[in-house]
């Protein structure tokens, strides 16, 4: 059974359960109310009408009835002896049943009563009390047809109003369920969605205060990171593929340059071997951590003393091997830090990897290493002022750069690297043109 047909039905339930209970309480009220008018009719009529025991002329008593002034509604009058017969007026035509009960109010052993008697398939209510005489009680009692009457009318009503109540209720609750399961509904089919399209971008309404609204808001905060922990899987992808870019072509020229000039000097020949060794070396490192990341290992690299100059010369060289066309200029001061120098040197080879891709033929690098901070400094073309807020971002490339090689992702990656160290990359227009960018790493005080 569906969760909405279950509250529909406990709700339908509840109110049945209610609406009888009530009419069972207005029904035994109202009986009360219309048999104990009959009571106060007898009572009234016991006192009203001098009832009075005389005897018959063989000493026998018996009841004097006066007549009613209008005839009619006098009821059933009779005597009971403590013996427990019955002494009635001659013109009386039924008699009445003589209890045990009735009979010991005759002996004076208990006081009036009233009770209910079916005589000739007339259903009534006899009154018994004791008389000024020893030994005898008066009973007096009146039909309940019309009591009846009025009773089952009152029962057929009630039954009447609280199966309308019921059936109302039940479409109510139909209603309300509907209402109050209108938000499951809604998270139901977002998360139907999701699964469907794997779109974890999709968000619900969670507006408000109430359980529902938790729920969706906790619904949202599962999806969105799911849609991190996604993007995050996304971006290790992409990462890697950027990271294993850039090794890949120097290793394919060097090989290239290798069968190539089958007759290079020895020397030569020893050093490209040396750096493709080298480079291979390189690969493999960036490949297991890759593969280390992508396995979800949670374990941090644990930094390390790093002198951020010596880092900087290594790159250096890396990318002078990779772009002879353009001249470094080096001054760095002695600056340790704390890091991971694969990180750190992946990063700082990606700045200087843009400034000699933007360098003109035979143009100047200038970089600088001082207190944990790096700056590479080109005479490129400079980076436009709209483009400046967004180099940083993933994939993003300036308009002017879409020409050239490139995935967008080397400033993204130098910018992850400087917050997993606790600092910060900027780019900024340099005095008489090109570009600056500053990587600042936290600095490590000098040790003496
Ligand atoms: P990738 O580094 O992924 O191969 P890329 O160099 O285009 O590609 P980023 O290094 O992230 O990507 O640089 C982003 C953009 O910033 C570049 O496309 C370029 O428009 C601009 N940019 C970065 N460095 C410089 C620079 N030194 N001079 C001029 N523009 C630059
Ligand atoms: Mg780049």
């Amino acid at each position: 059974m569906s969760f909405r047909a279950r509250l529909t039905l406990a709700v339908a339930l509840a109110v049945a359960v209610a609406v009888a209970g009530a009419s069972a309480i207005t029904y035994v009220l109202v009986r009360g109310e219309l048999r104990g008018e009959v009571d106060d009719a007898l009572r009234e009529r016991v006192s009203s009408v001098r009832l009075r025991v005389v005897n018959d002329p063989s000493g026998n008593p018996f009841l004097d009835l006066p007549p009613t002034r209008f005839g009619g509604a006098e009821g059933i009058t009779q005597l009971v002896t403590s013996e427990g017969s019955a002494i009635q007026s001659p013109a009386a035509r039924v008699e009445l049943p003589v209890t045990e009960r009735a009979r010991l109010t005759a002996a004076g052993k208990r006081g009036s009563f009233f009770a209910n008697a079916t005589v000739a398939g007339t259903h009534l209510r006899v009154y018994t009390l004791p008389v000024d005489r020893p030994g005898l009680a008066l009973q007096i009692a009146r039909p309940l047809d019309e009591v009846d009457a009025a009773l089952e009318r009152i029962r057929g009503l009630l039954v009447l109003i609280a199966a309308a109540g019921i059936a109302l209720a039940a479409g109510l609750g139909l209603v309300v369920s509907r209402a109050v399961l209108a938000p499951v509904q809604r998270l139901t089919r977002a998360a139907e969605d999701v699964t469907e399209t794997r779109d974890l971008s999709r968000r619900i309404d969670d507006d408000g205060s109430d359980e529902l609204a938790r729920l969706a808001s906790t619904f949202n905060t599962m999806l969105a990171a799911l849609e991190d922990s996604a993007r995050a899987q996304r971006q290790l992808v992409s990462d890697a593929s950027h990271e294993l870019r850039t090794p890949l072509t120097s290793l394919r020229t060097n090989i290239e340059v290798l069968s190539r000039d089958v007759a290079l000097p020895a020397g030569e020949r020893e050093q490209l071997l040396r750096d493709v060794t080298e480079q291979l070396g390189e690969m493999t490192a960036l490949i297991a951590e890759l593969v280390e990341l992508a396995r979800g290992d949670q374990a941090p690299v644990e930094p390390e003393d790093v002198r951020l100059d010596l880092v900087t010369a290594d790159a250096i060289e890396r990318t002078r091997r990779n772009r002879p066309g353009v001249s470094f200029s080096a001054e760095l001061e002695e600056s340790p830090i704390r890091g991971v120098p694969a990180t750190i040197e992946r990063a700082i080879s990606n700045l200087l990897d843009n400034a000699a891709k933007w360098s003109p033929v035979g143009g100047e690098v200038e970089v600088t290493v001082r207190d944990g901070e790096v700056t590479v400094r080109d005479h490129g073309p400079g980076i436009d002022e709209e483009d400046l807020p967004f180099v940083f971002d993933r994939f993003y490339r300036a308009t002017v750069a879409r020409s050239m090689p490139g995935s967008g992702l080397g400033l993204a990656i130098v910018r992850q690297v400087a917050e997993a160290h606790g600092g910060a990359v900027s780019a900024e227009a340099a005095q008489g043109g090109g570009t600056r960018l500053r990587l600042r790493l936290r600095p490590e005080p000098l040790k003496s």
